[in-house]
């Protein structure tokens, strides 16, 4: 359809420079702007293209006629003009004619907001021009028509023809898409970019106040950074987009493209820091961590250089940040194969962002259909970065309760454990001091049993008799019951011991003990050894009577063993037994009645030995 008219629009030409004969003509590359109807057109194989390295050039120098030819013609039909990072001005020229019968009004847009200088210059009809110099270095004000983009109007009588021309120069890359728009469809186009670039401003503005309510919620500086990442890559992008106003700085006007790189140099360090604080760098990756804060130190420090050499060095300053891309994803990476979950996130988004970073570069080099999706690669991608980002921030909170429930639980089951190891040594202890306690009682039971026996007869000692006296001495008191009394001595035993040696008195002592525990053998009475050879027996609810009885049968039994003692006049062993026996007394001392027994064994001896006296019988 395009190419249609045009060849009948150059038929049309040809049959009128037959008929007027006018040579300024020839030669020329003429566009017929009645006869389009796609809008908008791109004007890249329309118009003709000079460059002028010094810079020097006036538009009176341009339109004389030796420089018409002097333009040449791009052949690809593309886009926009890549012309790299030039210092050089280029000038444009482009010959637009109306064939039709009615005059038009058309827009010629350069679509790009970031070319420092974009001058235009079109004729007014009277032989001048209208001249416009406007550019991203100039203030908004001096636009044509109040557009993000540069704008100029053209109106074309019927059957007329002007020549253009549109002077570039920038301080950064200059790639300049030159389009001719219709009016209506400009206006169409003009309300759903803006529509777009709104859209675009509230999710940011939107993760914005989300992230900050989270970060005054929780007070995790994570969230602060991912804010004034956002912050700053919305501040770039609406200086990259032409949106933002004339910005000054202590009353100083801010060129717009050192605030757009400078704005991009922030947003890469807020996105350094963020990326450091959530796959925390610092533990996973130390030393790549300290060049990652060198890093951010060389953007926090790039808006001076920007300020005053931002021509010599913005080439590299694109590879500088093309790089810090690669690094930012290189560390994702690591972070991602060293299994820490954030990363995965944070690449997932990342790959957004470049995938319409890409998306937007291959649009631009004419390799991706102008669309859309391709037109805004960068806005939707850098959208849909923030949105998983926020995802990534959300799952964070996610991660850390359930960090916090895990550690809960773990506490809970430490402090089970202590509480059940607790309680098992206590039982241990208490089991012990049991064991303990049983031992301990055997043991003073055998000690008790040890203080009242004596070690070389086994009968029970001094000690042992005496309680038992006083015991029994204030029952038969109470009871009025009598208690006998027995003092039993070995004869001449001194002479034994000296005739037969100390062991053999020893022996012979254990055999007189062993005959008294065989004759006292009622569970009543008790016999002790009171000391030395002399031994005593009590007999409590035993008379006279018994009690010489008993003593009689003890002295005889000894008699009766015949066990030698050639000291003695007897031949043999013998004994001598003093008895006293106490019946209805109630005042006195127990050993009132030892005493008497004692007396009474004295009677013995005195009387002969080997015999009983009985206390009364004196
Ligand atoms: P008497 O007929 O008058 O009782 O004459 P005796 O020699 O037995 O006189 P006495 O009762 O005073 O003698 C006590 C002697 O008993 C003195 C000591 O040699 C002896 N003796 C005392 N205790 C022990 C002992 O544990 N073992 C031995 N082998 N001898 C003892
Ligand atoms: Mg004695
Ligand atoms: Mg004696």
């Amino acid at each position: 359809m395009k190419a249609r008219s045009r060849f009948w629009f150059i038929l049309c030409l040809l049959f009128s420079l037959s008929v007027s004969a006018m040579p300024a003509w020839a030669g020329a590359r003429l566009l017929d702007a009645a006869g389009e109807n796609q809008w908008p057109l791109a004007l890249t194989t329309h118009v003709g293209l000079l460059e002028d390295p010094s810079r020097t050039l006036t538009l009176a120098d341009v339109s004389s006629p030796g420089f018409a030819g002097r333009f040449h013609f791009e052949q690809a039909d593309s886009a926009s003009f890549a012309l790299g990072f030039t210092r050089s001005a280029y000038w444009f020229r482009l010959d637009i004619g109306n064939s039709g019968e009615q005059p038009v009004s058309r827009l010629l847009v350069v679509d790009n907001p970031r070319i420092s200088f974009v001058d235009a210059f079109v004729p007014d009809g009277q032989g001048g021009h209208h001249s416009w110099f406007t550019g991203a270095d100039r203030p908004q004000s001096a636009k044509a028509y109040s557009n993000r983009n540069f704008v100029f109007p053209l109106h074309l009588p019927a059957h007329s023809r002007q020549v253009i021309y549109v002077r570039v120069e920038s301080s950064i890359g200059l790639l300049v898409p030159l389009k001719l728009w219709s009016v209506e469809a400009f206006h169409a186009y003009e309300r759903e970019d803006y529509m777009a670039r709104a859209g675009y401003m509230g999710i940011a503005v939107a993760m914005m106040l989300f992230n900050l309510m989270l970060f005054i919620a929780l007070r995790d500086r994570l969230y602060l950074l991912y804010v004034i990442f956002v912050l700053c890559a919305v501040c770039a992008l609406t200086v990259k987009n032409g949106m933002a106003p004339d910005w000054t700085l202590f009353g100083l006007p801010l060129n717009s493209n050192v605030a757009y790189y400078s704005g991009a140099s922030l947003a890469l360090s807020g996105m350094l820091l963020f990326m450091r604080r959530m796959l925390q760098t610092s533990h996973l990756l130390p030393r790549t961590d300290r060049w990652l804060l060198a890093l951010v130190a060389i953007y926090l420090v790039s808006p001076l250089i920007y300020a005053n050499i931002l021509p010599q060095v913005s080439r590299m300053a694109i590879v500088v940040n093309l790089l810090t891309a690669l690094i930012m994803m290189g560390v994702g990476l690591v972070c991602a194969f060293k299994r820490q979950r954030s990363a995965y996130f944070f690449l997932a988004a990342f790959g957004l962002l470049i995938l319409g970073g890409a998306t937007t570069t291959l649009r631009a080099l004419g390799i991706l259909p102008t669309n859309a999706f391709t037109e805004d690669g960068l806005q939707i991608g850098s959208s849909l970065e923030m949105l998983l980002l926020a995802f990534a921030l959300a799952d964070r909170i996610n991660v850390m309760r359930q960090e916090k429930l895990q550690a809960q639980a773990c506490l809970l089951q430490t402090q089970t454990q202590l509480v059940e190891t607790l309680q098992r040594s206590e039982r241990d202890l208490e089991d012990r001091v049991a064991a303990r306690t049983a031992e301990l009682q055997v043991l003073n039971s055998r000690l008790e049993v040890l203080s009242l026996t004596d070690a070389l007869t086994g009968l029970a000692n001094r000690r042992h008799f005496d309680e038992v006296l006083a015991r029994e001495w204030k029952r038969a008191q109470r009871l009025g019951e009598p208690l006998a009394l027995a003092v039993v001595d070995v004869d001449w035993f001194k002479a034994y011991n000296d005739h037969y040696g100390h062991p053999a008195g020893d022996a012979c002592l254990q055999q007189v003990a062993n005959i008294l525990k065989s004759t006292i053998s009622r569970s009543t009475d008790l016999a002790a050894r009171y000391g030395g050879e002399e031994f005593v027996f009590l007999a409590p609810a035993t008379g006279l009577p018994g009690a010489r009885s008993m003593a009689e049968k003890l002295v005889s039994t000894v008699a009766g063993l015949e066990l030698a003692h050639a000291a003695s006049p007897l031949g043999h062993i013998s004994i001598s037994v003093g008895v006293a026996v106490m019946q209805g007394e109630t005042a006195g001392a127990a050993q009132v009645l030892l005493q008497r027994a004692d007396a009474a064994l004295y009677q013995a001896k005195s009387r002969g030995r080997n015999q009983v006296v009985c206390d009364g019988q004196v």
